[in-house]
């Protein structure tokens, strides 16, 4: 389950253009898609022997929590996370990233003040991984990446483009790849996409693409739903419903910016989606059966 094969490359058609896309969903059956490129330093790095357990913090749903879990069974180390509230459905109706983790043991802890509850439970046996798995130890995995995006493009140039959470993946891919990196914020703004960008590098930084109007991420919005059912309608394959709807919106919005083909990255996540179209159902579908 470490990467020791690139990972796929399709063509599809989609708004009758053609984009190539990067199959990091299918890298790890372990991990959730970009997040086995982000961990896989700690799987070819031996930890410090005083190492027993991993603290991470974020969102109940989140991908980086649930690839954690995996990486924390996998090293033999307890795993705690920290979030801000755990809701009464999800407990009794655990489904997607969370039931997962749990599924591997995670140990959830629900506190108000995330940051003062992770200070306190940090201690010399602790691993902290920032959320969203921000750290710099991802360069290793993204970096071999790049390395296969050249190793498929011969002598070839082309745009790449995916989308941001933290942004560690599409600045470390920019900083190992000539080719121009473009990405937009999913969580937060520019502004807080640039500022992600600074705390990893002081240069180089990816392209940023606007959607043409906000998202709030992760919350329910009907064109989001649509793009991602028309993507899986067209080019056949599922991307995920957190940040593919936006990434696809951003860059067909931004298309004038691209002087060359594109490979668009697909970065996994699809385990989350079950929790999403539950919530897609409830609230535009709850009168079909
Ligand atoms: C984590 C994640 C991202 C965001 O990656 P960053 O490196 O934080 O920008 C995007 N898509 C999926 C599916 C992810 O799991």
């Amino acid at each position: 389950m470490t990467i020791n094969k690139p990972s796929r490359v399709d063509k599809i058609l989609f708004e009758n253009e053609i984009f190539y896309i990067k199959r990091d969903d299918l890298l790890s059956e372990d991990f959730s898609g970009n997040k086995a490129r982000k961990f896989d330093y700690f799987l070819h790095n031996p930890l410090p022997e005083n190492i027993k357990k991993i603290l991470s913090y974020g969102s109940n749903q989140s991908n980086a929590m649930y690839s954690l879990s995996v990486l924390a069974k996998k090293l033999n180390l307890e795993f705690i996370y920290v979030c801000h509230h755990e809701p009464n459905f999800l407990k009794q109706n655990p489904i997607g990233n969370y039931k997962n983790a749990l599924q591997n043991n995670m140990k959830l802890i629900v506190h108000e003040d995330v940051e003062q509850q992770c200070h306190e439970l940090q201690d010399e046996n602790t691993l902290f991984i920032k959320e969203g798995g921000a750290v710099k130890e991802a360069e290793f995995g993204i970096k071999k990446l790049a390395f296969e995006l050249k190793q498929w493009a011969g002598e070839k140039n082309y745009d790449i483009f995916l989308p941001s959470g933290t942004g560690t993946t599409a600045l470390y891919l920019q900083k190992h790849l000539d080719f121009k990196v473009f990405t937009c914020p999913c969580v937060g703004d520019e502004k807080y996409l640039k500022k992600q960008f600074l705390q990893l590098e002081e240069e180089n930084h990816p392209i940023i693409l606007n959607p043409p109007k906000k998202y709030h991420f992760g919350k329910v919005k009907i064109e989001l739903f649509e793009m991602y059912q028309k993507l899986l309608h067209e080019s056949k394959i599922e991307f995920d419903l957190l940040y593919d709807p936006v990434g696809w919106i951003s860059l067909l919005s931004n298309k004038k910016a691209f002087k060359n083909p594109i490979i668009y990255i697909h970065q996994g996540g699809i385990l989350g989606n079950a929790s999403q179209i539950k919530r897609y159902k409830f609230k535009f579908f709850k009168h079909q059966s």
